[in-house]
């Protein structure tokens, strides 16, 4: 067969319009760019375990615009998409119907939503793709799709992964960062969490000499890659780390991952993220005050129990030269107007690199959606489109919705500002050079 594996690209696309001023900045635009373009893992994945009697495509969809772009000559589509963006993989399956060419659709926004799924596309893979893949090859070749493949409760073996197919990216795409899995889901269970701890109900690590061998590969395509490391929360596994890092930094590559706070009281394992590339780390710290996390993780209530001062874990980060993305949510219960100022004050003392402003967002399948469902507070059932974490969906606590928008475009602005940013990362840049020079002597920038 001939495949179409079809990324509906653009991850939380910011409409400047509604979201404000502050977020065409340049400060904002270029974190938003890098994760707009990033490539599909898990259709590089399929593509990868596909066996060679089939032919894997891999392509872009942005908008509708792009359908006239779209092969014709295939004999299956397969397609992943996230939740803001899955009208348009809806409508990219209905193009492809009417061609009388059937379509699969996998991820988490149709795992957790099958019959929405399943209205719009032929087949839908539940859960880990890996562990109904080659079934539904078999199943399209026979032209015999069933309407499901696949379950929440299918378990994945990292241990079986596969090379995902890094050759099927098209090199003058203009990838910014190039994606690698190290581990799948999360020991945590935050109630507004939509990321693969949907899909993996228990935390797993690809083995150590699968990830390296992917490294390699990307090497071989990309000569100076930078990595974007697509685990939910990346350094659970110390010990695994400690032995992955010395390999890592034979490789001489750059790379990002999302870690936890815990990573800011471990200087050993930040010396050698730092000597093995890692140049930035994405933290969610959801809000400055550890009162406003109360409950907010519903296994252990693990966020606020914490007691690393979280602006302690941002200095200790940054001065081993690894930049710090902290993540910031807006709408929780326990927040007030108050938090748009405690949020300013805390990217302006820490000089964090980069920050990360998002809108609390009930995503399918979230307990976050079920509750706010549940209390008659979502503003729109279904509204999948408002999933972009900038849009609205809910009616806050605190605060009415006005307020609330209003208070998150007008930080933006304040965050996002030019010569904010500047000033900031030039103290930061001094911070780190006098860091260095103080523990070794030289300087890292
Ligand atoms: S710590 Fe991060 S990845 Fe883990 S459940 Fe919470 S939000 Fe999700």
């Amino acid at each position: 067969m001939q495949i179409a594996m079809i990324a509906i690209s653009a991850t939380g696309s910011v409409n400047p319009e509604r979201a404000g001023p502050g977020f065409q900045r340049p400060a904002f635009a270029s974190r938003n760019q890098a994760i707009d373009s990033l490539p599909s893992l898990a259709l590089l994945t399929l593509a990868g375990m596909t066996p060679d009697e089939h032919r894997c495509r891999y392509m872009e969809v942005r908008s509708d615009a792009d359908f006239a772009a779209l092969p014709q000559d295939v004999d299956l589509v397969c397609l992943s998409s996230y939740s803001a963006q899955i009208h348009l993989a809806y409508a990219t399956a209905r193009h492809y119907q009417q061609l009388g060419i059937p379509t699969v659709i996998g991820g988490p926004h149709a795992s957790c939503l099958p019959e929405e799924a399943a209205a719009h596309c032929d087949a839908v893979a539940i859960g880990e793709g890996e562990s109904c893949w080659r079934n539904i090859l078999e199943d399209a070749a026979a032209g015999r799709l069933r309407k499901y493949y696949g379950s929440l409760d299918a378990s994945f073996d990292m241990r079986n992964a596969v090379m995902p197919a890094y050759e099927l990216l098209d090199h003058n795409n203009g990838y910014a960062r190039i994606t690698l899995e190290t581990s799948r889901g999360c020991p945590h269970r935050c109630e507004f969490c939509a990321s693969s701890v949907l899909l993996a109900q228990k935390y797993k690590q690809k083995p150590i000499d699968k990830v390296l061998a992917e490294v390699d590969r990307i090497k071989a395509c990309w000569p100076r890659p930078f990595l974007e490391l697509a685990d939910d929360n990346t350094f659970v596994n110390r010990k695994y780390w400690m032995q992955l890092l010395p390999e890592l930094k034979k490789r001489k590559v750059r790379w990002f991952a999302e870690a936890d706070i815990r990573l800011g009281n471990d200087p050993e394992l930040l010396e050698l993220l730092a000597e093995s590339g890692c140049k930035e780390v994405l933290i969610g710290f959801e809000s400055p005050s550890p009162g406003h996390l109360d409950g907010l993780e519903l296994r252990n209530d693990w966020k606020s129990k914490q007691t690393l001062d979280p602006r302690d874990a941002v200095t200790a980060i940054q001065q081993h030269g690894i930049m710090v993305v902290g993540c910031f949510v807006f709408g929780l219960d326990s927040q007030e107007p108050d938090i748009f100022d405690a949020v300013f004050e805390f990217v302006r003392d820490t000089h964090i690199y980069d920050v990360q402003l998002t809108l609390l967002t009930p995503f399918p399948g979230t307990p976050l959606y079920e509750r706010l469902k549940r209390e008659g507070r979502l503003l729109k059932e279904n509204a999948w489109e408002r999933c972009t974490l900038f849009d609205i969906n809910f009616v806050p606590k605190n605060m009415n919705v006005e307020t609330l928008l209003e208070g998150f475009a007008g930080l933006a602005v304040r965050v996002f500002d030019d010569d904010f940013t500047v000033a900031r990362r030039r103290e930061l840049r001094r911070q780190v050079v006098t860091f260095r020079r103080e523990t070794r002597g030289v300087s890292p920038m």
